[in-house]
């Protein structure tokens, strides 16, 4: 008898399922809308001509392949931080934010979930919206954290329910944790206005509530990289000390090179000097230190006025081309076919995914009918779609809601 053969078989990730079931899909016809990926106009995955400039000028230089240290690439951690809190931050100008690099979003999480387990000096409960991306649940459960929710999604509006989200976080118990989606909300692509933000602060000082920022997609969803950031920088100048996980998988197109950061505003250099040392303890049994290159280009391309400014078009490219497909979906569907129901939220929506409000038995003729295949519930990745498909993707949505 083996020693594993009482291991029961686990359920698969529903999102790779999708895609399983794509490849099986022979139709010429058939679009993935299941990967989080950005995909160019042509369908392919895309590199970046910052990031080969960037891995250019890192060959030039002949690095060699010693490990980094624990927290990683110094340059990088400091521009990552800029980047994310903006060079008048209070907190950065003073030394005061704790920062090491992750292995991209998740790992950055999966630090900041375990940061808080072990040195919370209140009730480790995390609040996290409903829906969520998906891993979130088991990745702070599994940094030892109680997980709960707040509203977040109203399905009759297919918005925000910022009703539900003030109610809830308002019947939250004072110094819970709240993980805010600082962009781009996933899987919904809807994000509280500026004004909600403001609101959103507000509870959270009254409460005490602690902000964790999730910030996978800075420049990503509006193409521009202050805008968004405009939660994470509007919260720290209202006071609150803040915890931000970031990721470079999209707005770089880093994916498989894993590249990110966490971070912590803390009270000055000296207590920074703490911090710094108790996420060395968390790192070094887990991985010891984080791979070099992704930070290298990531690194190189924030450090160079002439790389950044390209790089900054290219961001704003991959946003606005998502930003042009939703609104042609809008008008495919609205002007073109007169499809039943509102389709308004595919172009007020955000980022890389959409709601699109399609039922499960939708979804389904969809895949088995047209060859398009998104999540049950209505999950779609933007990227997915391109000059070439979407118009066959709106007559199949059209077909499948009659
Ligand atoms: N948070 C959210 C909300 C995400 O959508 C993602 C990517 N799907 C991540 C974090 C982390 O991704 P990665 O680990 O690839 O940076």
């Amino acid at each position: 008898l083996s020693t594993w053969a009482s291991v029961v078989q686990g359920p698969p990730d529903p999102i790779l399922g999708i895609t399983e079931a794509f490849k099986a899909d022979k139709d010429p016809r058939k679009i993935n809308l299941g990967v989080g990926a950005y995909r160019d106009e042509h369908g392919k995955p895309y590199v970046l001509q910052s990031v080969k400039k960037a891995e250019e000028a890192i060959a030039a230089q002949n690095p060699d392949k010693e490990y980094l240290g624990i927290t990683g690439l110094p340059e990088f951690t400091s521009r990552a931080a800029l980047l994310a809190y903006g060079a008048d931050s209070d907190p950065l100008t003073r030394g005061a934010i704790s920062v090491t690099q992750s292995i991209s979003g998740t790992g950055a999480l999966r630090i900041g979930g375990t940061f808080l387990a072990r040195h919370y000096p209140h009730a480790k409960a995390i609040y996290l919206p409903t829906p969520t991306w998906g891993n979130h649940i088991p990745l702070f459960r599994d940094s030892g954290l109680e997980v709960r929710s707040y509203r977040y999604f109203n399905k009759d509006t297919i918005g925000l329910d910022f009703e539900g989200l003030k109610a809830d976080l308002l019947a939250a118990p004072e110094h819970a944790v709240v993980l805010l989606h600082a962009c781009a909300h996933n899987p919904t692509g809807i994000d509280p206005t500026p004004e909600q933000w403001a609101t959103i602060s507000d509870i959270v000082k009254e409460r005490k509530l602690f902000p964790f920022f999730d910030m996978a997609y800075q420049g990503f969803a509006s193409g521009n990289i202050a805008r968004d950031a405009f939660a994470v920088r509007h919260f720290v100048a209202q006071g609150h000390q803040v915890a931000v996980a970031q990721s470079f998988a999209k707005n770089m197109g880093l994916y498989g090179e894993r590249t990110g950061a966490f971070s912590l505003t803390v009270a000055d250099p000296e207590e920074k000097a703490r911090v710094d040392s108790q996420l060395k303890i968390i790192i070094r049994p887990m991985y010891s230190n984080p791979p070099a290159h992704g930070a290298r280009i990531a690194s190189q391309i924030l450090g160079d006025a002439t790389l950044y400014a390209h790089w900054e078009t290219e961001v704003k490219g991959m946003a606005d081309r998502i930003i042009s497909m939703r609104e042609k979906i809008y008008s495919i569907l609205t002007h073109d076919l007169k499809t039943p129901g509102t389709w308004d939220h595919i172009k007020n929506q955000i980022g890389m995914f959409s709601y699109t409000g399609l039922k499960p038995d939708q979804t389904k003729a969809l895949a088995e009918k047209a060859h398009i295949y998104m999540t049950s519930e209505g999950r779609i990745s933007m990227a997915g779609l391109n000059g070439g498909n979407v118009e066959y993707f709106a007559e199949s949505v059209d077909s499948a809601v009659r």
